[in-house]
């Protein structure tokens, strides 16, 4: 379980997250919803170690992690997928994949990745800027998915994608899933979002506007008032 607890965090003298908490339980999906601007990029980033919280504590599985880099973040099993994809463009698929790997399962890695997405298994070759902008998805998707993580974050990922590639994305993100992945998820599609989620929160001005299950959600204010127009 991943434990967001009192986070204070932002940018220079700007403070953008102001105190918030937030459970990421075993095995779940949690969407984080918001308007532009609201601090759930921010939020990601602190979960992932890329930017340090001035206050409050990050814990997993019961051991607090709040000072961790990066690096020893995705080592116990807490994956990033940023905005705006994450491959190297001028490696190929494979190279791509291969980067992420442990030493000795390149060949199962690769294998993983084509089980789930096999539209890259036609690519391996292929330099990775030079797919499409879905294809790279699956690319960054697929290599968060050959390091085996316990948690991915996930931001905006179907962003700008066809319905058909977004259809494929929501299928990796259930077999992530089913595999006991728990999913911290920032979407774009809140009613897609919302369909697959367990709990939800919701974050207006760096602060939690609402916490609850999807089904809660639905007749409240805060969401009408925020994120409603999407629905
Ligand atoms: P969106 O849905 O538009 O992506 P968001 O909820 O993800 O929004 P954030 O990207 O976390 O919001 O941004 C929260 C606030 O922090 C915004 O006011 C933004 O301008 C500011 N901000 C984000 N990144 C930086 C940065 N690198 N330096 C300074 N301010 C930043």
């Amino acid at each position: 379980m991943l434990e967001l607890k009192g986070i204070v965090a932002g940018y220079g003298g700007t403070t953008v997250l102001r105190g918030v908490d937030l459970l990421v339980p075993e095995g779940s999906v949690v969407a984080m919803l918001g308007a532009n601007g609201a601090g759930k990029t921010t939020l990601l980033r602190v979960a992932s170690g890329l930017l340090p919280a001035t206050g409050g504590q990050l814990v997993l599985d019961g051991t607090d992690v709040t000072r961790s880099s990066p690096h020893q973040l995705v080592t116990r099993g807490i994956c990033h997928v940023p905005e705006g994809r994450g491959v190297f463009p001028s490696l190929t698929v494979q190279e791509n994949l291969i980067l992420q790997s442990l030493r000795g399962e390149e060949k199962r890695a690769i294998e993983r990745a084509v089980e789930a997405f096999p539209r890259l298994g036609e690519r391996l070759s292929q330099v990775a800027g030079t797919m499409s902008g879905g294809e790279q998805q699956m690319l960054a998707l697929a290599r968060t998915y050959v390091q085996h993580p316990k948690v991915v974050l996930l931001d905006e990922v179907s962003m700008g994608l066809a319905p058909k590639i977004v259809d494929e994305i929501f299928d990796f993100l259930a077999r992530l899933r089913n595999e006991g992945c728990s999913l911290l998820l920032v979407e774009q599609y809140v009613t897609r979002a919302l369909e697959v989620a367990d709990y939800v929160y919701l974050l207006n001005r760096g602060e939690v506007a609402f916490a609850g299950e999807p089904s809660e959600l639905a007749g409240e204010d805060v969401f009408t008032q925020y994120v409603g127009a999407d629905i």
